[in-house]
């Protein structure tokens, strides 16, 4: 396997006389060793080939190393959300020290989430020199529990302007510390919050932590209304499902525009799609299938709870999915999973693209955000369950995500907006920019019907399932199904499918539970009057369901989502429609996001105005640099090539070709030009960002599609041996 793949190396790949200078080397770069590290099949029967959480300083771990009263004192703190009692943090430090040492690891980082949407490390030896030749690990309870990395290199929006940039990292005691390999060494990766020194959220783990408080506080307050006194928390849940494409990497480093901006700026649609559908769950290639076990693998040692792996739509497209786990754990859980994806991939020579918008016509990638929530006693609250009293409960906490999604729909879209992504919301592909909510026909009946009154104070019995039952049954597991809505209940839980391939789990989840707290508290405050006032819970239920359903129910949609009269119908519900990133980011400084993000304390305003403003100044960032890409092709690689193109044409003495080609050049050349002065930065507005981000997109965007619709209809035309760019038709297909 090695000896092929790398006489392949030597003598296929490097073969490219008609390539010009800058690819071969890009190409040359592109050339690792397939080490295919997992390639032969260990023996799974036999204990120690089992991987699964190989590499993480884990309960099971902790139980065996630290000492019996360390272990229980943290695990309890842990359970109930406690703060962490330091003096905890030096046996925790010295026990997680030994075992990385154990495994190789030389180094630790904390490891935490800037606002960037990636991760971040700073890697520090464990090793300092005792200065008679020696050196000692040096890790205690203080580096395990607070890091200083300079903070000013991270975007802070507006804290940086009114604040000193230092910042610190605060070890997650909630989330296990795990080990990185390398081939050359081992990292100890210590999970960790990041925060300025006046106490600011610089990152995005601090109001997903938050949230998850919020949420468990409102929901056991609404538990013990049920009768449930044993519940002590309640865990919001997320099991993602990732998109994303494998692509043979010869093609991703011939491409500056795939290497700048993970996109292709340019490219003709080529003869064959997915027209034929003989992609989606199709055989997995043989290359693929190596590559995925080996992250598979490799995330298995991580602890990550990988469960399923298929083709995707789009030809070269895939997904992973993972079991779900609590809110913190599977968020931090998928940057790994991201990360390692494109680790592993270049080991098979393949280039892994997690852009929301790859190839222009084809499908792009999202990400399924399935949500719920859970006790610490395991019970799912999304799940209708088997009692009258179960469902009453479910009926409860779903009534409460329909009002919440429903009074904040700007806020929910606003939290998933980006570059990327307005190439599939708001473009023609789902889900669409419109928040809406698919419950299924059963459930949707069981809410028509108590929105009726059909049960209510004078039919308990009936509501309960006591006497003859007036509403159908409650939908169980695999309801029925729509694959076009952005937010779908799929039986025991919510799929949010809206978020961007890319894009980091914890600000959609942050949202998604802080604006579920308010709704269960508004109904329970509800419930809660009633009850006191002496009526009993199957009673007083119904009527606050109905309220909320009948003022709610606009949000709720069955139909296709893609359609032209869904938009239409959408807009005479007064359903928002935010189709690009600037018009959805200001709702995330709106007055009612504010309010209720202080009253939950999840996020300050400040903190949510240092957010508006790093995602805005992302946007423009983002887009300078496609657009700059663009116009640097347009001008140094495809306009060159039309031109010999023409040359040859008009040698050949072909009159009728040089005329039309001149006419595709000189449209070209006219779009180029048009791209370049948008790009001009005393062009663009620099006091405002929002209206910079506007500016982007009104005049820079349309500015990038013209130069491309331009090149496209040149790449159909130009001789291919002169053409620059990896087309469509290689890039998509060879595998
Ligand atoms: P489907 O999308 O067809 O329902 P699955 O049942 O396999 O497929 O679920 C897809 C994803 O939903 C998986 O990642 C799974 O872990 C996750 N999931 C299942 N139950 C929950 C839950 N209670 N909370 C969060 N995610 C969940
Ligand atoms: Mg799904």
């Amino acid at each position: 396997m090695r000896a092929s793949a790398a006489a392949r190396g030597a003598s296929g790949r490097n073969d490219k006389k008609r390539m010009p200078r800058i690819r071969q080397q890009n190409v040359l770069a592109a050339q690792w060793t397939p080490n295919g590290g997992a390639l032969g099949a260990p023996d799974l029967t036999i204990a120690d080939n089992q991987v699964f959480g190989a590499n993480v300083f884990s309960p099971a771990i902790q139980r065996q190393r630290l000492p019996k009263d360390v272990f229980r004192r943290l695990q309890q703190t842990l359970a109930r959300g406690e703060a962490l009692d330091t003096s905890l943090a030096d046996a925790v430090a010295l026990a997680m020290k030994e075992w990385a040492l154990e495994r190789g690891a030389t180094h630790y980082t904390h490891w935490f989430q800037p606002l960037t949407g990636s991760t971040a490390e700073k890697h520090d030896s464990f090793y300092a020199p005792t200065g008679e030749g020696t050196a000692l690990a040096e890790f205690s309870g203080k580096e395990l529990i607070q890091g200083e990395p300079d903070a000013s290199s991270f975007p802070t929006g507006g804290i940086r302007a009114t604040f000193e940039a230092r910042g610190y990292t605060a070890w997650d005691p909630t989330s296990p510390a795990f080990i990185l390999e390398n081939p050359n060494g081992a990292l100890l990766c210590i999970p960790t919050a990041f925060a300025s020194w006046t106490g600011e959220a610089l990152d995005h783990k601090i109001p997903l932590l938050r949230s998850m408080d919020a949420l468990s506080k409102s929901a056991i307050r609404a538990l013990r209304l049920f009768g449930d006194a044993g519940a002590q928390r309640v865990f919001t849940t997320v099991g993602p499902e990732q998109e994303y494409f494998l692509i043979d990497e010869q093609y991703f480093f011939e491409r500056p525009d795939l290497i700048t901006t993970g996109r292709t700026l340019f490219g003709a649609k080529p003869p064959k799609g997915h027209e034929l559908d003989d992609h989606y769950f199709g055989s997995i290639p043989e290359r693929i299938l190596a590559c995925m076990l080996e992250t598979e693998r490799e995330l298995a040692k991580l602890g990550v709870p990988v469960k399923t792996r298929h083709n995707e739509v789009a030809p070269n497209q895939y997904e992973i999915a993972p079991v779900f786990e609590n809110s913190n754990v599977g968020s931090d859980h998928q940057q790994l999973t991201m990360q390692l994806m494109q680790n592993v991939a270049r080991r098979y020579r393949l280039a892994c693209l997690l852009h929301e918008k790859p190839f222009a016509g084809v499908n792009g990638s999202g990400k399924h955000n399935n949500w719920s929530m859970g006790t610490d006693t395991g019970e799912n609250l999304l799940d209708p369950g088997e009692t009258p009293h179960e469902n009453l409960q479910f009926l409860f906490f779903c009534a409460a995500v329909i009002q919440a999604v429903n009074k904040h729909q700007a806020l929910l879209r606003a939290s998933i907006a980006s570059a990327g992504q307005d190439h599939r919301l708001g473009a023609n592909e789902a889900p669409p920019a419109i928040i809406s909510i698919f419950l299924g026909a059963e459930l949707e009946r069981v809410f028509g019907a108590i929105e009726r009154g059909e049960v209510g104070e004078s039919t308990p019995g009936s509501f309960l399932g006591l006497g003859t039952p007036v509403l159908p049954p409650l939908p169980l597991h695999g309801g029925d199904r729509n694959r076009t809505s952005p937010f779908a209940f799929t039986g025991n839980k919510f799929e949010f499918r809206a978020l961007g391939s890319s894009q980091s789990l914890s600000l959609p989840n942050t949202v998604l539970n802080t604006i579920v707290a308010e709704a269960i508290d508004e109904l329970a405050d509800q419930l809660e009057g009633e009850v006191k006032a002496g009526k009993d819970l199957e009673a007083a239920l119904p009527p606050i369901l109905k309220r909320s359903y009948a003022a709610n129910k606009q949000i709720i949609f069955g139909g296709d989502n893609y359609s032209e009269d869904w938009h239409a119908e959408a807009e005479r519900r007064g359903l928002l429609n935010l189709r690009a990133t600037p018009d959805a980011l200001p709702h995330l400084v709106a007055e009612d996001t504010v309010a209720l993000f202080s009253s939950y304390g999840v996020l300050s305003e400040r903190e949510l105005e240092s957010r508006y403003e790093v995602f805005l100044e992302q946007y423009v960032t983002r887009l300078n640099i496609e657009a700059e890409t663009a116009a640097s092709i347009a001008r140094t690689m495809l306009l060159p090539a039309a031109a010999r193109h023409v040359a040859v044409l008009r040698q050949a003495e072909l009159p009728e070709l040089v005329a039309e080609s001149e006419a595709l050049l000189a449209e070209f050349t006219a779009a180029i030009k048009k791209l370049e002065n948008a790009n001009l930065s005393e062009n663009q507005p620099h006091d405002d960002l929002l209206e910079h981000a506007e500016y982007m997109r009104d005049t820079v965007i349309p500015a990038m599609s013209a130069t491309r619709t331009a090149a496209d209809k040149l790449e159909k035309v130009v001789a291919d041996d002169l053409w620059p760019l990896p087309k469509y038709s290689e890039i998509l297909f060879i595998k």
